[in-house]
């Protein structure tokens, strides 16, 4: 579903990326993991085109995404979950999520969009009307993967949604990504964590130093670590 082949960004002159490879199929999990600087959030940022690749290929659903702006890649089905949860402190959650809905221009279809969230997630309908900035660490992550949802993604790309979240918490947001895959959304996981992800994912990539050094079956890394 997607293809990253031979990937290199850099920045100014550093390379961050140094011809990177790797693919995820449609319905799998697959986390990119790694040290701080790795590269790993440069990955995600040159797929949804925050970050402009100097040489490779960027294939989602068979065409390439290089250069294309957010709503076309909504449309195409790719969703980010940016890393720091992004959502809008001040506005409410049923705000934040109006603002992931905005993809959709039928208005009606954009509420019953909201509901069917809210619904997923009692703990945003329970604080439906607070601003974003009242909640807890764990509710704002699931307020960015709702909102990031919304667009009803072919593919889901999370960068580090553990982040600063006690470890129950952690389990709470893997849980939602379990359900995801269950419900056939592919899942690009970017994780400091690598225990926690690697548990998750069906295969996972080490990312070091801008190159992958490991790549292969979730089990198959976990028994090499
Ligand atoms: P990771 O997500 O694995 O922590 P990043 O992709 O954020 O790694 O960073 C990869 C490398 O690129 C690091 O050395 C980082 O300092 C550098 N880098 C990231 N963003 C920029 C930027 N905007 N300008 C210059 N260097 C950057
Ligand atoms: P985030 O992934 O949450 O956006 P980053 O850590 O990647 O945050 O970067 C924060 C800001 O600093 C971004 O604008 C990024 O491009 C920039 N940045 C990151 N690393 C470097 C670096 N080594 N040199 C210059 N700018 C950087």
């Amino acid at each position: 579903m997607l293809v990253v082949e031979d990937l290199v960004v850099r920045y100014g002159r550093s390379p961050a990326l140094r011809g990177v490879s790797f693919t995820v199929n449609e319905g799998e999990i697959v986390t990119i993991i790694g040290p701080n600087g790795a590269g790993k959030s440069t990955a995600l940022k040159s797929i949804v085109g925050l970050v402009a690749p100097a040489s490779g290929r960027i294939d989602f659903a068979g065409r390439s995404v290089v250069g294309l702006r957010t709503e076309a890649l909504l449309r195409q089905g790719l969703s980010l979950v940016p890393e720091g949860r992004h959502i809008f402190t001040s506005l409410t959650v049923a705000e934040n999520l109006r603002i992931g809905a905005t993809a959709r221009r039928d208005r009606r279809a954009a509420r019953q969009d909201i509901a069917d969230m809210l619904e997923r997630f009692p703990a945003l309908q329970r604080r439906v009307s607070s601003p974003a900035g009242k909640l807890s660490g764990g509710e704002q992550q699931q307020l960015a993967i709702a909102r990031a949802l919304i667009a009803r993604p072919r593919m889901l790309m999370l960068d580090e949604p553990s982040l600063g979240l006690a470890p129950l918490i952690v389990e709470q947001i893997f849980d939602i990504i379990r359900e995801l895959r269950a419900e056939g959304t592919t899942v690009l996981l970017v994780e400091q964590n690598a225990a926690k992800a690697v548990a998750l994912a069906d295969r996972a990539y080490v990312l070091q130093s801008g190159s992958v050094v490991i790549h292969g079956a979730a089990s198959e890394i976990l028994s090499s670590t």
